[in-house]
Order: structure tokens, then C-alpha cells, then sequence
């Protein structure tokens, strides 16, 4: 027998969630089926896992600074078991949350499985039929290994790093990549004191963010010791009896006794399974879904929202466009549409990076030299006054016009990452540099520099 619903979300990540939420509260019947666990990439191998993850590098700077501040601090070893143990405990307690309250105070049936298409009105998961008038594709990504390096699958991605590290910390590890991942990951192993090497097709990383940004992190990975590679890519992988790999790159050099090698290259959306062919659903050459301003498909009672469509690739936004479609098509709110510009967010690098709007090379190449000015600074802040690892914080403030509109926020440096979601609010409201001139600082924080600029 088939069941039928109001609604049913494929993928129960942050965008499938929210949408079966929304949609639940205003009385429809829903249901969302998942083939893995329920919270899918955020909660299970991204942002919670990192985050717990960058905190527990955090301490490891933060034992040296102590010392500075003239503690004796006996230093014992990290016991990665337990770290990841306590980890898995909290990602798990979430999992159960999801299934024992978020989805049966709301009524909202959990079909666990992966799930088809058979035509564009009814899924199939292991063999049963469902049907809905309104269907949401929220199946997210994937990360992917390269196939063309000879070797290349003895490496990992970061879905490996997150569910496979289970028992010892890789002591040597080569992460390939320029982007958010690769970064972070580098990042937290580094301040996790394991040695770490960072390889990126020769190129300049974090290639779409504000120079400055850029250069800032570049300085700070030489300072924390991090093995940059700008001139060479891998060209193959040897995995050894004993596990350890040797890597082997473009320009003739080589690294043996490599722990872990993670590929940090990107993802790929969830698309090739689902047999769209046995719908109409137009996708993009890259096999994101191609949607209008409303998160609708070509096919009108089929959506799609989060990773899947490509826009930006972060679990706040597929949360909104799940709630704001759950508000639309049942809450009577027809004009809460979702807008993917000005979003605010944050690289968990040590020290981490906040970034909102144009970079100065973009606003310029869209406004023009003369119609943009540029406001920046960059300090030691007082935390690092008395601390040998001396972390430089930069500040920038893109500003358009006469009326010096702020159109770019891009900062690094301690504290940084819980800076930001405050002055987006402003920013987004339209927010000019008199406007943050006017308001009185708070001292003594770094973020006082930020209306204080001149
Ligand atoms: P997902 O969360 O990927 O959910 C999709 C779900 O669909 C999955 O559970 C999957 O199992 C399921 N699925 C797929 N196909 C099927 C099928 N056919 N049938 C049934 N189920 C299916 N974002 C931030 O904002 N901040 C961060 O700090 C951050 N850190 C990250 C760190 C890492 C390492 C990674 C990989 C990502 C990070 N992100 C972060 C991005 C964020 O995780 C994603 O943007 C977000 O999870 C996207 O949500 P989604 O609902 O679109 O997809
Ligand atoms: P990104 O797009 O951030 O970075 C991908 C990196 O891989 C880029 O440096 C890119 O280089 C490089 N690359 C692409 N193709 C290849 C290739 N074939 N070989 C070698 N390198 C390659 O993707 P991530 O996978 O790091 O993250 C995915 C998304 O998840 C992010 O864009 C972000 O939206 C989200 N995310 C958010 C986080 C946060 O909010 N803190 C944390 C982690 C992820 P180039 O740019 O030069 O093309």
C-alpha cells in the first residue's frame, strides 16, 4: 500500500528538517526519509563535529598562552580516544534528540532508507511507495576523491576523518585542498600538535575571499609550522605494508610516512541516485538542481533547497529556505522568500576568519576604483599582549558611495567568529560607516576597532 503525505523532504539534514518542521507546525502531514543519520553532513561529519574538534585545538594554544600568563602548566598528552569517544557521545545524543523528541512532538514519520524517484509523485525506499503533492529534495553533498591519481583512494575525505579516526591521532598527515575544509582541518591538527602538510594544485587558497584575508591566514599557517606546498599537486600514492603511505607530487618531491592523507577538494551534490530521469527535474551540467527564486523546480510541486542547489553551502541557509518554504506553502506567508546575499560566516581556522559581502577585488571590479574606499586595521589584541604566539587581528570595511555603505566585513582574529553575527544584522539593514561611527564603542574588545576605524 502506498502512503500519502502533504509533504515529504528526501535527506534529513539541516534543510529536510527544517522545511518537515515548519510545514508540521502549521498541521501539515509530513514525513522525511533518510538513508543515513538524521541531522545528515552538519551534525554527523561537519560543522559539530569540527567545531567540537577546533575547540579542543583551541586549548592547546590556550595551555601555552597560560603559561605566558604565568600558570605552570604540566602539559600531559592528548588522549585523542577520549576526545573522539566524547565527541561521538555528543554527535549521538543529537541523533537520538532528532528521532526521540524533534520528530515525534511533531508528528512527523521518519521512513529511514534511500529513497527514488518512480515518477514525479511517488518515492520508492526498499521496495515501499510513498506519495505527496509537494515533494523536497534536500539530499545535500558528497565529498569526492580525484580519479585519475594513481593511488589516490588510499586517501580519505573528510566524511573518513570524521567517522573512521576512531582509536589514534595521525601523526603525519597531508591535506590537499584550499578551500573551508582543508583549512579547517589543517587547521585543528596543526593546533592538535600533529605535523601537518598543506598541498593546494598551485594556487593561491581561499581564492574567492578578500585579499587580505588570504594573506593573513598564509602568515599564519607559516607561523604555526604548517608545510605549504604552492608549486605541485600529487601525482601518485603508495600505501606501505604497514599502512603509512608515501606521496608522491609533481615536482619530483616526495613525503613518506604519511598517517592520513585527506582530500579537501570540494563536493558534489547527491543527485545520481535518486533516478531523476524518471522525472522531468532539470539539473545543472555539475548535477545541482536547478530551482527559481521560490526553491521550486521546473517541476511545479517538486522543490529543492541546501547543498543540493548549489548557492551556498551552509547548514543556516538550508535551514532558512526550509522554514521560509514550510512558511510559504503552509503558513499563508507567500512573500518570505529566502535571499542568498549578504551571508555572513565563519572559517574555523586558529584564529578564525568572519567575512560578510564583497571583497575589495570585487567591489571593485563592480563599482569601480573611485566608488569604493576601504577602511582597515590590524592590531595584536590585548589577549596576546603577554603571549609568545602573538596572533595579529585585520579588519576591512568595504564602504560604496557618497554615503560609504558598507558593502564588505572581512575580519580575522580572536574572537572574530562570535563578532560577526551582530554587525551583519547592520550591515544587512543598511548600515553605513557613519552609522558605526556614531555608535559608542565598547572597550576594551577588539571589536571596538571595528567603530572606531578611520
Ligand atoms: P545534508 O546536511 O548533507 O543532508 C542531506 C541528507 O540527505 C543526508 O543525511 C543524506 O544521508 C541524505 N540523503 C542523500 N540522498 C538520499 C536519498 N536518496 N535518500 C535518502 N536520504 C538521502 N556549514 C556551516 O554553516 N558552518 C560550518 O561550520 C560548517 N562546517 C562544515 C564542515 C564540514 C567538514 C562539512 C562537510 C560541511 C560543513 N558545513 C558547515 C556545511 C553544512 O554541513 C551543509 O551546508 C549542510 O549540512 C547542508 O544541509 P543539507 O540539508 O542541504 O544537506
Ligand atoms: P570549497 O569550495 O571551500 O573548497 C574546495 C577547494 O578545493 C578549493 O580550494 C578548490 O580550489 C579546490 N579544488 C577544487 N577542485 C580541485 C581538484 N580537482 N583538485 C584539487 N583541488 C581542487 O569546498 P570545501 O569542500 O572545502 O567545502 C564545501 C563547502 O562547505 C564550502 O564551500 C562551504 O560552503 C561549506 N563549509 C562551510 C564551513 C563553515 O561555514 N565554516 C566549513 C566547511 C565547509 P580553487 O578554489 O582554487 O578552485
Amino acid at each position: 500500500m502506498t502512503s500519502h503525505y502533504d509533504l515529504i523532504a528526501i535527506g534529513a539534514g539541516s534543510g529536510g528538517l527544517s522545511v518537515v518542521e515548519r510545514a508540521s507546525e502549521y498541521g501539515a502531514k509530513t514525513a522525511v526519509i533518510e538513508s543515513g543519520e538524521l541531522g545528515g553532513t552538519c551534525v554527523n561529519v561537519g560543522c559539530v563535529p569540527k567545531k567540537i574538534m577546533w575547540y579542543g585545538a583551541g586549548l592547546a594554544h590556550s595551555l601555552q598562552d597560560a603559561e605566558d600568563y604565568g600558570y605552570e602548566v604540566t602539559r600531559g598528552k592528548l588522549d585523542w580516544k577520549k576526545l573522539i569517544e566524547k565527541r561521538n557521545n555528543y554527535i549521538g545524543n543529537i541523533n537520538d534528540w532528532y528521532k526521540d523528541s524533534f520528530l515525534s512532538e511533531r508528528n512527523i514519520d521518519l521512513i529511514q532508507g534511500f529513497a527514488r524517484f518512480v515518477d514525479e509523485k511517488t518515492i520508492s525506499v526498499d521496495g515501499k511507495t510513498y506519495t505527496a503533492d509537494k515533494i523536497v529534495i534536500s539530499t545535500g553533498g558528497y565529498p569526492f576523491i580525484p580519479s585519475d591519481i594513481p593511488g589516490a583512494e588510499y586517501g580519505i575525505t573528510s566524511d573518513e576523518f570524521f567517522n573512521d579516526l576512531d582509536e589514534k591521532q595521525p601523526q603525519k598527515v597531508v591535506v590537499v585542498g584550499g578551500g573551508y575544509i582543508a583549512l579547517e582541518l589543517a587547521m585543528l591538527m596543526s593546533g592538535l600538535e600533529s605535523e601537518v602538510h598543506l598541498l593546494h594544485q598551485g594556487r593561491p587558497m581561499l581564492r574567492k575571499f578578500d585579499g587580505t584575508l588570504r594573506r593573513a591566514l598564509r602568515q599564519q599557517l607559516e607561523d604555526d609550522a604548517i608545510n605549504i606546498n604552492d608549486n605541485a599537486i600529487v601525482a601518485s600514492v603508495e600505501r606501505l605494508n604497514n599502512g603509512k603511505l608515501t606521496i608522491a607530487y609533481t615536482d619530483g618531491t616526495s613525503l613518506s610516512n604519511v598517517d592520513s592523507l585527506i582530500w579537501a577538494i570540494g563536493r558534489r551534490p547527491n543527485t545520481a541516485n535518486l533516478d531523476l530521469e524518471n522525472t522531468s527535474i532539470a539539473v545543472n551540467d555539475n548535477g545541482t538542481i536547478i530551482v527559481n527564486d521560490v526553491e521550486q523546480t521546473n517541476v511545479e510541486h517538486i522543490y529543492a533547497l541546501g547543498d543540493i542547489i548549489g548557492k551556498a553551502e551552509l547548514t543556516p541557509v538550508a535551514i532558512a529556505a526550509g522554514r521560509r518554504l514550510g512558511d510559504r506553502l503552509y503558513g499563508k506567508k507567500p512573500n518570505r522568500k529566502m535571499s542568498y546575499d549578504d551571508i555572513a560566516t565563519v572559517m574555523f581556522t586558529h584564529p578564525p576568519i568572519a567575512t560578510m559581502g564583497l571583497s575589495e577585488e570585487d567591489a571593485v571590479k563592480l563599482h569601480g576604483g573611485d566608488h569604493v574606499k576601504v577602511y582597515k586595521t590590524d592590531f595584536v589584541p590585548m589577549y596576546h599582549s603577554l603571549t609568545r604566539h602573538k596572533v595579529k587581528t585585520h579588519m576591512k570595511l568595504i564602504v560604496l558611495g557618497e554615503e560609504e555603505k558598507i558593502v564588505g566585513c572581512h575580519m580575522i582574529g580572536t574572537g572574530v567568529d562570535e563578532m560577526m553575527q551582530g554587525f551583519a544584522v547592520a550591515i544587512r539593514m543598511g548600515a553605513t560607516k557613519q552609522d558605526f561611527d556614531d555608535t559608542i564603542a565598547i572597550h576594551p574588545v577588539s571589536a571596538e576597532e571595528l567603530v572606531t576605524m578611520r
